[in-house]
């Protein structure tokens, strides 16, 4: 049985080796819930200075100190998280069988908080930044705008996403991770999830070229349309706002643009036919 509680493991110690790696890296962790997307790690108790490391002595006295001789800030890491993602839980009323979660949202919190840093820094030091989705929940159709806007704002900073994906595959991540050059990677065999954080997410752009990593996955394309939020091949996009639908109306719901040309013969759908692999 694959738990959350092996999964937050897993996860504590990606985030640990990631702030081994070198003594200028940081890690923000943020939880995706289907009603809530919170930051688990910085939280409440961390001023930002602590997390540009000027501020040594408050993370000391913000810690109960390790037990393990281990690293403290880490200590202070992983308690911080298993206690937000305690609350975080123990608040959550789940209504239904409802697993889709607010990841669109979450992902704009990460880029909020990459901006906010990367303001921090000074001005002669660069920051790479990457955003890893560890995702088990089911894609949401109705995010697909949000989703798709928060991608390319992404890559327009040169951002990294990518996916760790646990139970079925997910379109909306597959183009996200093609997009910003980010890997994509259903986890074969749960219980391993760890040794596939370290292998395949841990290292950076550049140490990857050197790796043997798995192929990249084909990505499916498929928009939503707006009106019905179905994912189609083809369908009629509004050639001023880019909406796209898939019946044909003469009045874009989205920017209310009427269109007078004529209506173009009705194609029947072709069923696709299967190829067969030579
Ligand atoms: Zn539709
Ligand atoms: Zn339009």
């Amino acid at each position: 049985m694959f738990t959350l509680s092996k999964c937050m493991d897993a996860a504590m110690v990606l985030g640990n080796s990631h702030l081994f790696m070198s003594r200028t890296n940081r890690l923000a962790v943020i939880a995706s819930h289907t009603q809530e997307s919170r930051f688990l790690y910085p939280g409440k108790r961390w001023a930002s200075a602590d997390l540009l490391g000027d501020g040594g002595n408050s993370v000391e006295s913000n810690c109960s100190g390790s037990k393990d001789g281990k690293y403290e800030l880490l200590t202070a890491i992983n308690d911080a998280i298993a206690e937000e993602i305690k609350d975080l839980m123990t608040k959550t009323d789940m209504m239904g069988q409802q697993t889709e979660t607010l990841l669109a949202g979450s992902l704009a919190k990460a880029l909020c908080y990459i901006n906010k840093i990367s303001k921090e820094v000074k001005a002669n030091q660069e920051m790479k930044s990457r955003i890893l989705v560890i995702k088990a929940a089911e894609d949401s159709a109705l995010q697909y705008m949000n989703f798709m806007n928060v991608i390319f704002a992404a890559q327009k900073q040169s951002i990294l996403i990518d996916a760790c994906v646990l139970d079925s595959d997910s379109g909306l991540l597959q183009q996200a991770c093609d997009i910003t050059g980010g890997i994509y990677l259903k986890v074969p065999h749960l219980p391993s999830l760890l040794q596939y954080l370290l292998w395949v997410f841990l290292p950076d752009q550049e140490q990857r070229s050197q790796l043997v990593l798995p192929p990249p996955v084909h990505v499916d394309y498929r928009a939503a349309c707006f009106c019905h939020r179905n994912l189609i091949e083809i369908g009629y996009v509004c050639s001023v706002c880019l909406s796209i639908f898939c019946n044909f109306s003469p009045i874009c719901s989205t920017c209310e643009t009427a269109f007078k040309i004529s209506l173009p013969p009705v194609m029947k759908a072709k069923k696709k036919k299967l190829k067969l692999a030579v």
